[in-house]
C-alpha cells in the first residue's frame, strides 16, 4: 500500500497529549481518504511516554515508532522523522495539539493545487503568555531582517512537505538545525495557510528562554554572516571615528583647551573597545565551535528502536 501522507510528531514527555493527539489525527486523515502513517519520534521522554507510543503502535499499524537513544531535541527529532517517512506528503505537527490536526486538510488541498511547501502562519496565538507571543514576534521578526533567505514570519515548523522536498532536505545533514529555515532555503513553490494556534491541550512547554535563545542563534548561525561581519562595520565606525577625533582634539590641545585630560576618557574607550573585542571573540567562537562539531561528524540522533524499513 503505497502510503500518500507522513505524520511527524516529535514526543518529549507528552504522555498526556497523546491519546488525544493520534485520535484526532487518524480521525482527520480517515477522513481525507488516502493511506497515511503518523510517525511518533520520542525525544528521549522520562515520562512514560515511550511506552505509550509502544502500546499505540501495537493497536494501530499506522503508527510508526521511533526512540532516541536520549533527547537529542525538537529540530533532530523532526530530522528523523523525514528520514523514516515513506509519504508523498509530509506534515510536522506539534505533540501538544497547539497545531490542530484539522488544518492538514487546508495544508493538503494546496498541494494538490501544486505548491510543493505548504506552511501554517499563525494568524492568532492563543493561551501563550505575552513574553512568549513577544519573544516570538521579535525573534521572527529578527531572523528575518538578518539572515540571507526570507523565513516567513509567525511561522513554526507546523507544514506541509512534498516528497521532493523532503528528498533534498534529507540530505542537509548540518548539526545545528532550523528546520523552518532549510525548508525555505530550497526554494521550489511555497505558500502559506492562516490558521489558529490553539493552546497547549495538557502538560507544559518543552521550550523554555533559554532554548528559544539556542534555536534563535541556530537560525542566525546557520543562514546569515552578519554576526561576523558586525565587527568590521564596527572596526570602520570606530576607526573613523578616531580619524576625525585627532585633529579635533590636537588643536583644542593647542588652543589651551583641558577638556581632553585626565585618564577617565582614556579608561572608558579603553573598556569600551574592550568589551567589543571581546563579544567580536565570543562571536568567532561560537561559529568556530559549530564548525568543529560539523568536523566530528558524528550521527545527528540515536534510535534505540526504529522502524525497519526507512
Ligand atoms: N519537543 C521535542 N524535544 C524537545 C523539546 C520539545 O521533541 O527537546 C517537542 C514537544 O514534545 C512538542 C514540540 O516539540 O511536540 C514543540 O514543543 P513545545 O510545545 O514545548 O514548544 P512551544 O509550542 O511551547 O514553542
Ligand atoms: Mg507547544
Amino acid at each position: 500500500m503505497k502510503i500518500i501522507y507522513s505524520i511527524i510528531a516529535p514526543i518529549y514527555n507528552e504522555i498526556e497529549n497523546l491519546p488525544e493527539l493520534h485520535r484526532r489525527v487518524k480521525e482527520v486523515m480517515d477522513s481525507a481518504g488516502e493511506p497515511w502513517e503518523l510517525i511518533l519520534v520520542d525525544d528521549g521522554s522520562t515520562d512514560g511516554s515511550t511506552e505509550r507510543i509502544l502500546q499505540l503502535a501495537e493497536t494501530d499499524k499506522a503508527i510508526r515508532p521511533v526512540i532516541f537513544a536520549r533527547n537529542f531535541g525538537h529540530q533532530v527529532a523532526i530530522t528523523a522523522g523525514w528520514d523514516y517517512a515513506r509519504g508523498d506528503a509530509v506534515i510536522i505537527i506539534d505533540a501538544d495539539l497547539q497545531d490542530p490536526p484539522e488544518v492538514i486538510l487546508d495544508l493538503a488541498k494546496k498541494w494538490k493545487e501544486g505548491y510543493e511547501v505548504v506552511y501554517a502562519v499563525r494568524a492568532e496565538r492563543e493561551g501563550e503568555t505575552w513574553f512568549k507571543k513577544f519573544t516570538a514576534a521579535v525573534f521572527y521578526r529578527l531572523i528575518y531582517s538578518i539572515t540571507d533567505v526570507k523565513i516567513p514570519v509567525d511561522t513554526g515548523d507546523f507544514r506541509l512537505m512534498d516528497r521532493k522536498v523532503v528528498n533534498v532536505l534529507k540530505q542537509m545533514r548540518e548539526r545545528h538545525r532550523f528546520p523552518r529555515g532549510m525548508s525555505a532555503w530550497v526554494g521550489f513553490r511555497q505558500i502559506g495557510v492562516q490558521y489558529k494556534r490553539a493552546a497547549r491541550k495538557a502538560g507544559v512547554t518543552k521550550y523554555p528562554f533559554r532554548k528559544m535563545l539556542k534555536l534563535a542563534l541556530n537560525a542566525i548561525t546557520g543562514f546569515s554572516y552578519f554576526p561576523l561581519q558586525v565587527a568590521t562595520y564596527f572596526g570602520f565606525v570606530s576607526a573613523g571615528i578616531s580619524i576625525l577625533a585627532i585633529p579635533i582634539v590636537a588643536a583644542l590641545r593647542l588652543a589651551g583647551s583641558h577638556f581632553f585630560e585626565g585618564q577617565t576618557t582614556t579608561l572608558i574607550s579603553v573598556l569600551f573597545l574592550g568589551g567589543v573585542q571581546l563579544i567580536s571573540l565570543g562571536i568567532l567562537g561560537e561559529y568556530i565551535g559549530r564548525l568543529y562539531d560539523e568536523a566530528k561528524g558524528r550521527p545527528l540522533y540515536i534510535v534505540r528502536e526504529a522502524p525497519e524499513d526507512q
